[in-house]
């Protein structure tokens, strides 16, 4: 029920860090992908505790990109394979999920018909979706993500990461509550602003229907079809 994600600098404490900082939300389980941006990527995932999973992380396991979810489970048990992130067959595109996919069920047979899925979730649907539209009409991850966005109905944070181009993270709200957190070099996803306020004071409040393109010293707002938003940053004072 909470999400962090990180650009653009070492990913894997400020992302545990902002996971336990969302443990007041409640969850029955926890993951978190990593890509060091030098052609290695780690996924895992744990049932209970963030400390679960910290335990199952070996000391190589480092990103300097990176998207954690702590789960409350709404499709699916509280498993290891129905945790976050979930991934494509090619295990090209990494995801995680707070929302509720309504129309899952439809998406997963008029779409996806013989695609081997690994969970029970509704969220597995949308990221074997994404691949799919970007393996057929060739298209980029971030023209692919929001292609596949008009076709869902439900609420959603979602955090997308294309391991063919680890140094973006593409998200979607709508919903669900998502911040953009604007460091110096870095930018920073989380669910509320308040988990990660040791990273920086300076956020972008994103509104339902935002998708936008992330990078260490970038972020592209845009509406699901294409037109450019325009979002102001403002600081929060406030210690963490
Ligand atoms: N509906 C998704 C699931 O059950 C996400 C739940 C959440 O917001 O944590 O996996």
């Amino acid at each position: 029920c909470g999400i962090v994600g990180v650009v653009g600098k070492p990913a894997r404490e400020v992302i545990l860090n902002g996971l336990k900082n969302l443990e007041y939300r409640g969850y029955d389980s926890a993951g978190i992908y990593l890509n060091d941006l030098n052609g290695h990527d780690y996924l895992t995932k744990a049932v209970g505790r963030i400390k679960n999973l910290e335990a199952k992380l070996t000391p190589d396991e480092q990103g300097l990109v990176g998207i954690g979810h702590t789960r409350w489970a709404t499709h699916g048990k509280p498993t290891v394979d129905n945790a976050h992130p979930h991934f494509d067959e090619s295990h090209r595109f990494y995801l995680v999920h707070n929302g509720v996919i309504e129309n899952y069920r439809d998406l997963k047979e008029k779409y996806l018909q013989g695609v081997n899925f690994k969970s029970e979730t509704d969220t597995e649907v949308i990221v074997q979706l994404v691949a799919k539209i970007a393996r057929e009409n060739n298209l980029d991850a971030f023209s692919a993500f929001k292609k596949a966005l008009k076709l869902v109905v439900g609420s959603y944070a979602f955090l997308l990461v294309d391991s063919q181009k680890p140094d973006h993270i593409y998200i979607a709200k709508n919903k669900s509550p998502m911040m953009l957190g604007v460091g110096d070099g870095f930018n920073i996803i989380a669910s509320d602003a308040i988990s990660v306020l040791d990273q920086t004071k300076t956020f972008v409040d994103l509104q339902d229907g935002d998708v936008a393109d992330v990078t260490k010293d970038s972020y592209h707002i845009e509406t699901i079809d294409g037109e450019a938003v325009e979002r102001k940053p403002h600081k929060l004072n406030i210690d963490p």
